[in-house]
């Protein structure tokens, strides 16, 4: 038996680095079964596989028109189906990801460079070259839980109206990785949290949580418990919807209590309610909080499978500015808003016309003075207060 697995966003993405679960388990499973397995890099020659698997996470990973669920073909995942993707099959599901699938291709990705490095006769440092590959190599990946309650409308998770157990941390524990890496929805939304987090604890081995954790069900348990672990890089939480400033308030006091000084990360989510004025400011007042308890907001401008809506706005300069000046966090832990905005002007060779980010600052301050005026010049830490 001949399987092809294609991961659509690694062909698909140009700098896309994270292995596909999915795909990984549909190996473990096939090779289990005694099948050939190979990771396959392109579309083509289907007729020479029994099987073929093609999974993608993102909407607008771009694939072959022509591509479609056969008897041979098997389609998968978020980004093909949003929300109502299908379950894997059950024994799928639970079985140990194959944590070698992408091996190949990260050794001739590696070969590929260290030749084109010859070629130009520049140095070539394969460490740091493969740092790019640590989540494929360094982790063992799954989710202890699975579903949420709150059904936000941007998020794809809208199955279920509850957090529950989803698999043993056995089922995709493997020793010989150094690092766990969780993918739970909504981890301190199960009813077992203090249990799973224990289990987790006592592997010895750093873990993370891939996709944030909701500050808004934290505890003094849960921080103490969370802050005192063996954590692998940033905490990241999420700061969606303004109209929970005054909770995340409080949650921002605890968190700083029984963590001084970690790097805590916040994605805000832009372009979802609106794309205009009360967009940016509502953005604005949220990261200006975070700024005053030294966290790091991470601005994610909302897209789904058809639309881009902040690319419409009138103000998808500033968008961008934001994006830039946030999400790099060397820049944001210095500068201001406004002084971002200059520091990219005053690189600009003709000074008789603005850069991007200078332009689309002053044509908003012109029309809405009084948003500029509280927030463009706030700095990290700037109020500090616990
Ligand atoms: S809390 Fe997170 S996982 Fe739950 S619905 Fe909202 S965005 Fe999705």
């Amino acid at each position: 038996m001949k399987i092809a697995i294609i991961d659509a966003d690694l062909l698909g993405r140009q700098r896309h680095r994270f292995p596909n679960l999915a795909c990984e388990k549909i190996s473990g499973y096939w090779k289990e079964q005694g099948a050939t397995v190979e990771l396959k890099l392109d579309y083509e020659n289907f007729d020479d596989y029994d099987q073929v698997f093609v999974s993608k996470v993102f909407t607008d990973t771009p694939v072959p028109e022509w591509l479609c669920e056969t008897e041979k073909v098997h389609i998968g995942g978020t980004g093909f189906y949003f929300d109502k993707a299908p379950n894997l099959p059950d024994e799928i599901e639970h079985h140990m990801p194959d944590y070698r699938l992408y091996d190949e291709w990260i050794k001739s990705t590696v070969e590929r460079a260290k030749q084109a490095a010859q070629v130009a006769g520049t140095p070539f440092n394969e460490k740091s070259f493969m740092l790019q590959f640590k989540e494929y190599t360094d982790y063992c990946i799954g989710f202890l839980t699975r579903g949420c309650f709150r059904k936000c409308k941007f998020c794809v998770n809208q199955k279920f109206d509850h957090v529950f157990v989803h698999s043993p941390l056995e089922e995709f524990y493997y020793d010989e990785c150094k690092k766990i890496c969780l993918l739970d929805d909504n981890f301190f939304g199960c009813p077992r949290w203090e249990e799973l987090l224990a289990e987790l604890q006592a592997t010895g081995k750093r873990f993370k949580f891939k996709q944030g954790l909701d500050e808004r069900l934290l505890t003094e348990k849960k921080c103490e418990l969370l802050f005192s672990s063996n954590y692998d890089g940033d905490f990241t939480f999420a700061f969606d919807n303004v109209s929970d400033y005054d909770l995340i308030h409080e949650k921002l006091k605890m968190i700083r209590r029984y963590s001084a000084s970690r790097n805590i990360k916040f994605y805000v989510l832009t372009g979802f309610e609106s794309i205009d004025h009360i967009d940016i400011e509502n953005a604005f007042k949220r990261i200006a909080l975070l700024l005053r308890y030294e966290c790091l907001p991470y601005l994610m401008r909302y897209q789904n499978k058809n639309d881009t809506p902040w690319k419409r706005s009138k103000y998808a300069g500033l968008y961008i500015a934001m994006a830039r000046w946030c999400n790099q966090p060397s820049i944001l832990k210095k500068m201001s808003f406004r002084y971002f905005c200059e520091a990219n002007q005053a690189l600009r060779k003709d000074q008789t016309t603005y850069c991007s980010s200078m332009k689309a600052m002053t044509d908003f301050e012109k029309e809405h003075p009084e948003i500029a005026k509280k927030y463009f010049d706030l700095r990290y830490g700037e109020n500090f207060e616990v």
